[in-house]
């Protein structure tokens, strides 16, 4: 498996091509900016993009999605209760002093147990709401694609529309905490980090 990380945009997103190496076809997670970057390393690794995913659906993480499927054809998928963000992207960037373009709707909704399949990879969906309503990760053995739900030492702020503490820490400690604790955390800003360690060190969640 392929995994490529980019840091984009102002708020610094992290945006992971994930790739099959035998099939080259590939998905981008959280195109939330600078997509001329993330197009340059698709060609640069000869990945073809199948689908744009969308962990959640805040600015950051979603800003590139017109661009990007203007230029990659692919569609973009989401969990349904956060599409009707898209329509709101220019609104919440500006309350940062930011700018977005709004991004066109859904072609697919991803819901918990939904899976995406690409090449010889499948990426499992599952919905972990609390730093959004239809926030989710994604999962294939050994990897875990969070968002923003987990971070390294940290979890995703609460106090934005439809965000829940109490729902946040449940959603970690009974989906994303039932995983392997080797699993590799790919966050939705900064490093990686495990699952045992975020266990043993998470001061959140003791
Ligand atoms: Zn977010
Ligand atoms: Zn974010």
């Amino acid at each position: 498996m392929i995994i490529k990380k980019l840091e984009v945009g102002p708020i610094m997103a992290n945006c992971f091509i994930v790739g099959c190496e035998s099939t080259k076809e590939a998905v981008v997670i959280d195109p939330g900016d600078d997509p001329d970057k993330i197009l340059m390393k698709l060609a640069e690794s000869e990945l073809k993009v199948k689908y744009l995913i969308n962990t959640h659906g805040h600015f950051d993480h979603v800003s590139a999605n017109k661009r990007m499927k203007k230029a990659t054809g692919a569609p973009i998928a989401i969990h349904p209760e956060d599409e009707p963000m898209f329509n709101e992207l220019s609104n919440s960037a500006k309350m940062f002093g930011l700018e977005s373009e709004n991004s066109p709707p859904a072609d697919i909704h991803l819901n918990d147990g939904d899976e995406v399949k690409f090449g010889e990879i499948t990426l499992k969906v599952i919905h972990t709401p609390g730093h959004s309503k239809g926030g989710i990760c994604l999962y294939t053995k050994g990897h875990l694609f969070a968002g923003d739900t987990l971070f390294a030492g940290s979890i995703g702020r609460t106090d934005l529309p439809g965000g829940d503490f109490d729902t946040l820490i449940s959603s970690v400690k009974q989906k994303v905490f039932a995983l392997d604790d080797d699993t590799v955390v790919y966050t939705g800003h900064g490093p990686e980090t495990t699952i045992g360690r975020e266990k043993a060190t998470n001061p959140f969640l003791r």
